[in-house]
């Protein structure tokens, strides 16, 4: 186990905290400050303990590939003067300064004159070309000014970056402490659980749906392997109806992923629940015409939206015996009203387990538990989508945790 905040001596030590403040936001405005607000615990440790608390994060891309204009653009996008404005409201004004560079002398001489219990917001780390490909250059100038090191951006911990796994190298070379903050400790405890699977948590259902086929396709292999049952619904499911020589209609699915869905539901014997039924449109949006199919096999110019009603009997029902569940992507888009309703039914059935374990990952996955209430009936809502996975890909590991030691 990874040493903690805990473990540490913090006073009058510049703390350099990892948090992920990659929150969805509209122009100026933030559309769910979760991530600002599960960072707290650790910032407000840090404060009492008297550390100088600096602050970094990407937030959203910066696409250096781009002409310098085509970069600008996504560097003015992606400012994370919003983050500031939010965490002055939260931590009071007085106390929290920014940085509108993420590195270099503006942001030493700023660190200089910190003071205990005072917090410094560097600008998004992702403004750096050298952030995403682990540049040491840069990783030395975070870790030239930081006596210790916290990673608490569990939503980024399966990226190898400079502000993720290059600083704290560093630091520990240098024999400094690094540690895991209160997020990534409650993240690691609780995905640790559906990683290696207890006999008293079973049977374990993982319920996989959304959109990303390629990223997520590959996390099935490792759940066959770990899960009594595996629900597919969502985007996901047209792969792997095209894979059994069903009917798609214009549903989108990933032809280079086809042979592997094969793979897996030759692997699955009868692990692989797949929808039996489902809704579907003339089109994504604005459609005029909406059918529900059985198979299902979806007609000519018709697009999946959601598993169907006899789909969400089946999933209840094989949900009703889980004593753990792992849940990670939407059945349908529901975003539109019209195809929310097997998103619900899972929702429904999760929340009627009594002393079930259950987990889901997933920004819209969370955000859809969120938007039909169902944030309680969760033993844990992870703040990391693809890090959750490959979590479980990688059978507990992740590259920015397991840089801590
Ligand atoms: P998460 O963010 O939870 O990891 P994804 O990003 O993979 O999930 O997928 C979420 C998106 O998938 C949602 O916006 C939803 O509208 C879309 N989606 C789910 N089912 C379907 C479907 N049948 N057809 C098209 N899009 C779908
Ligand atoms: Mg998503």
């Amino acid at each position: 186990m990874q040493k903690t905040i805990r473990d540490l001596n913090l006073k009058n030590k510049t703390v350099l905290i990892r948090a992920d403040f990659n929150v969805p936001f509209k122009g100026d405005v933030i559309s769910d400050d979760n991530r600002i607000v599960s960072a707290l615990p650790t910032i407000k440790y840090a404060l009492e303990k008297g550390a100088k608390v600096v602050l970094f994060s990407h937030l959203g891309k910066v696409k250096h590939k781009g002409t310098p204009e085509e970069v600008e653009a996504d560097k003015k996008k992606n400012n994370m003067v919003i983050v500031y404005k939010r965490l002055g409201e939260i931590l009071g004004k007085d106390k929290v300064k920014f940085s509108d560079v993420p590195s270099g002398d503006t942001v030493n001489e700023l660190v200089k004159t910190l003071k205990p219990g005072e917090v410094l917001l560097l600008q998004n780390t992702r403004y750096e070309k050298g952030e995403e490909k682990n540049d040491p250059a840069l990783a030395a100038k975070w870790a030239s000014f930081a006596d210790v090191f916290v990673m608490d951006a569990f939503g980024s911990a399966h990226r190898a970056h400079a502000s993720t796994y290059g600083v704290p190298e560093i630091l520990k070379n240098e024999g400094k402490d690094v540690a895991i903050g209160f997020l990534v400790e409650n993240e690691v405890n609780a995905l640790s659980r559906v990683v290696h699977v207890d006999k008293k948590d079973r049977p374990y259902v993982a319920v996989i749906g959304g959109f990303k086929v390629s990223d997520k396709i590959k996390v099935i292999e490792t759940l066959l392997e770990k899960c009594d049952k595996v629900l597919i619904g969502g985007a996901m499911a047209y792969t792997f109806q095209v894979a059994l020589g069903k009917e798609v209609g214009i549903s989108p699915f990933e032809p280079d992923q086809v042979d592997f869905a094969k793979k897996c539901l030759d692997l699955a014997g009868n692990k692989i629940l797949l929808p039996i039924d489902g809704v579907a449109t003339d089109a994504f949006k604005d459609w005029t015409k909406k059918v529900t199919v059985d198979g299902p096999n979806i007609p000519a110019g018709f697009e999946g939206m959601d598993i169907g009603p006899k789909t969400q009997a089946l999933f209840t029902k094989e949900l009703s015996k889980a004593k753990m569940v792992f849940w990670n992507g939407p059945m349908g888009v529901f975003e539109q009203s019209d195809f929310e309703a097997g998103t619900r039914a899972v929702c429904e059935a999760i929340s009627k387990l009594h002393g079930a374990f259950t987990v889901i990952g997933g920004g819209d996955s969370a955000a859809a538990v969120a938007q039909f209430g169902y944030k309680d009936a969760f033993s844990h809502i992870s703040t990391g989508g693809g890090a959750s996975l490959e979590m479980i890909e990688n059978d507990g590991h992740l590259p920015g945790i397991d840089v801590i030691g």
